[in-house]
């Protein structure tokens, strides 16, 4: 008799091949009509939906497909629709793509990261005198569509109230209880008409419970499922928490649910701690997340199972799911696809579909006793073993200088206000310097040159002319702009992160490991399987020939330790800061490579830093150290004159501006252009005093801002900032600009400069 399950918390949605993207670009542009795309979106849907079912998943997801993005399909699903997408006649998936990506009339809805991954979700706008109203219930449909066409009994997926108001803007905290009171009876009309049609269980996702710690809010959120619970009468209801421990265990397990998903991968464990220590309550269903859903290695099935043995000493058999941690949205889709990966790491990774199957494999063991599974636990033991004690693990030189930088602490040599003077006298840059962050323009011309020395339809000697040739276009343009430090443009570079990872061992990059970035866009993250180290020299080429073919300084360009770590997978046999201090190291000798060349001035950058913070406040201190000492590490071992610069993407820094001080580069570049006011008063509490550039213009859209408005904005933040420390940047690189708009933007950029710096 089967009384353990086997559960999925949701399926990636792109495809193999990524059909569904290519299906959904085919749509916007036209070339695909609504009923054909809605035919191939739903061919999609049931062959997942088979697939699962032929994995032999016990408890299969049905609408944690998305036509874009989960969140965007609840806040519509409850009528959330803001204003200026209303009173249009549109189709309804007219308009819901038009929250997501925007129309010649309104501007997109904003869009920022799911939790600490790097999916990105569509904010909810919601006001405090919203009044939702239940528009479609998406779920109904397919539910009755998996039940009708495949005889499947799903398990229907929604993101749970209090998820969806605390990752929606627009409302004060205040409201929040107001809102949640107005959502409930609509939540309550789904589940009962799910209950109606013969759903067994459902999934609610309320990730968002994590960082819950205030007394009432527990109080509201018991309370409102406590009027959930008691409008149903058969269908059981599966709360689900993910990416962390959930904090109050006790309390979490003692609402009124039927079952709980708890993630037993992340936070070294915690929920299994609390389950031994406190016990699970007799009346309930745990799913436990023992499958990593975050990353591509094949599970140890021996702990695992062993973990799985010790939650059954205190929870019945049939009280357990087994299931990933997290929906496997954030992981590739097979390995199957993959034919030209060393068979060595092949043979370690596990993807979305593998990841089923070990589900499966655990369900199975516990069901009908491990000895009936023994060959699957030793297969990943065996593939494990050799990637561990492959040489690429086992790098000595990496080893002796992890060991030798042990005990030392990377540091300037001499702190900040005695190297601006060094700087300043070696530089010798007028007051308000105007630069960019990095890339220029990435013409079709550009990418199709990438693509033929990939190809190997051009010489690398052919391919380095054209580089060449595109630098020394653009350093002779950005001189006549009248840029004061100039850069070499980034145009050998596809992608930030697989630019270095295919310069440096340890990485490795696949053919087809697509995973979903937001909408359509996927990213496909290299994977830092071995010892991180450089044997050559990755970017001294370009940014010396740049150089020499001006005057003026050229800032050298590289990704940080950080930002390399939180968009790759990354290994899990050692620590992961053991990883970016591999990385680090790498780096380092890059710096050291460049300076030795006479590049004095180079730029580090860290778009992701945030991204990786844990969501518990209380874990937020080891990290920022750790990413504070890998970029010291990098950057530390630079001379006094050698002035380091550091960009991010982003405008919240609050709790993250102590480090960000810490890292003691001497210039910084933020993306302000869209928040403005906040961003400065962060940089105003904290007294920062270092070099800093707050982008004065925009470069998400192709908009001209004319020279009035970036002096605006110069002048907004020097009421602030001293004029000796700022600098004036766009927001951030220019690669996905056109050629015109950016000359024209960059010159009344240097032109605001002028002016303003007249002024002062
Ligand atoms: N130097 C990079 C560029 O200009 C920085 C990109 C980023 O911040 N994401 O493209
Ligand atoms: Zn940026």
């Amino acid at each position: 008799m089967h009384m353990v399950k086997s559960s999925n918390i949701g399926y990636p949605r792109i495809g193999e091949k990524r059909e569904w993207k290519k299906a959904l670009e085919k749509f916007w542009e036209g070339k695909l009509s609504e009923e054909d795309f809605s035919i191939e979106m739903q061919r999609l849907r049931l062959e997942y939906l088979n697939k699962q079912k032929d994995l032999g998943i016990d408890l299969i997801p049905v609408g944690d497909f998305s036509l874009y993005d989960h969140v965007l399909d609840t806040a519509v699903m409850f009528g959330f629709i803001p204003q200026r997408f209303q009173h249009q006649e549109k189709t309804s998936l007219q308009t819901y793509f038009d929250i997501a990506r925007g129309n010649d009339y309104a501007v997109a809805s904003e869009m920022t990261k799911w939790f600490n991954t790097n999916y990105h979700y569509i904010v909810p706008e919601i006001q405090a005198d919203s009044e939702p109203q239940l528009i479609e219930n998406r779920l109904l449909s397919y539910f009755l569509e998996a039940k009708e066409k495949l005889g499947i009994i799903g398990k229907p997926v929604l993101l749970g109230p209090v998820t969806l108001l605390k990752l929606s803007k627009g409302y004060d905290e205040d409201h929040f209880p107001v809102l949640l009171k107005k959502l409930l009876p609509h939540y309550v009309q789904v589940l009962q008409e799910l209950e109606s049609a013969g759903a067994e269980w459902v999934q609610i996702d309320e990730p968002a419970l994590a960082a819950i710690r205030n007394k009432e809010e527990v109080k509201l959120v018991s309370q409102l499922y406590q009027t959930i619970h008691d409008e149903l009468s058969s269908m059981k209801i599966l709360l689900q928490t993910y990416f962390e421990s959930a904090d109050r265990y006790k309390e979490i397990v003692s609402l009124p649910f039927d079952g709980i998903g708890l993630d037993f991968v992340h936070d070294h464990k915690e929920n299994l701690a609390a389950i031994k220590k406190y016990g699970f309550p007799k009346n309930k269903t745990l799913a436990a997340g023992v499958i990593n859903g975050r990353n591509i290695w094949k599970a140890n099935l021996d702990d695992t199972f062993t973990q799985l043995e010790t939650i059954l000493t205190k929870v019945e058999p049939n009280q357990l799911i087994v299931q990933p941690s997290c929906s496997l949205l954030h992981v590739p889709v097979t390995i199957h696809t993959e034919k030209e990966l060393d068979p060595l790491l092949k043979n370690a990774l596990s993807f979305a579909d593998q990841k089923l199957e070990e589900t499966k494999v655990l369900t199975d063991g516990l069901n009908h006793g491990r000895d009936q599974i023994e060959n699957k636990i030793g297969e990943h033991e065996r593939s494990l073993t050799a990637l561990l004690s492959s040489a690429s693990r086992n790098n000595q030189d990496v080893q002796k200088e992890m060991q030798i930088w042990k005990s030392l602490v990377p540091k300037r040599e001499v702190p900040y206000p005695t190297r601006e003077e060094i700087q300043q006298d070696f530089f010798n840059l007028p007051l308000l310097p105007a630069t960019t962050i990095g890339s220029l323009p990435q013409t079709r011309e550009i990418r199709q040159g990438r693509l033929k020395w990939r190809r190997g339809e051009w010489q690398e000697e052919e391919y380095q002319e054209f580089i060449k040739s595109n630098v020394r276009e653009w350093i002779q343009r950005q001189e006549d702009i009248g840029l004061d430090v100039l850069v070499h443009g980034e145009f050998e570079r596809n992608d930030m992160v697989e630019f270095f990872g295919e310069k440096l061992e340890g990485f490795s990059f696949t053919k087809y490991a697509w995973v979903q970035s937001y909408g359509s866009r996927c990213v496909k993250p290299p994977i830092i399987y071995g010892d991180v180290t450089l044997t050559e020299p990755m970017t001294v080429k370009e940014i010396t020939y740049a150089q020499s073919q001006t005057e003026k300084p050229v800032k050298g360009m590289l990704t940080g330790p950080i930002t390399i770590l939180n968009w790759s997978f990354i290994r899990e046999d050692i620590n992961r800061f053991n990883v970016t201090k591999q990385i680090a190291l790498a780096l380092q000798k890059e710096i050291r490579f460049l300076e030795e060349q006479g590049i004095h001035m180079i730029q580090v950058d860290e778009p992701a830093l945030r991204e990786g913070l844990p969501l518990k406040p209380e874990k937020q201190a080891e990290y920022l150290k750790e990413a504070v000492y890998a970029f010291k590490l990098a950057t530390s071992c630079v001379q006094p004159k050698t002035q380091i610069h550091t960009h991010m993407c982003y405008s919240e820094f609050g709790e993250i501006m102590e480090a960000i001080n810490q890292l003691d580069a001497d210039v910084i570049s933020i993306e302000a252009a869209r928040s403005h006011g906040e961003i400065i008063t962060d940089f105003e509490k904290s007294a920062y005093k270092k070099g800093i550039g707050l982008g004065v213009y925009d470069i998400h859209s192709p908009r001209i801002p004319d020279v009035e408005e970036i002096e605006k904005n110069i002048i907004r933040a020097l009421n602030v900032l001293s004029h000796r420390q700022f600098w004036v940047n766009p927001d951030c690189g220019l690669k996905t600009r056109g050629m015109n708009e950016t000359t024209a933007a960059l010159r009344n950029m240097v032109e605001a400069a002028t002016y303003v710096r007249k002024k002062i």
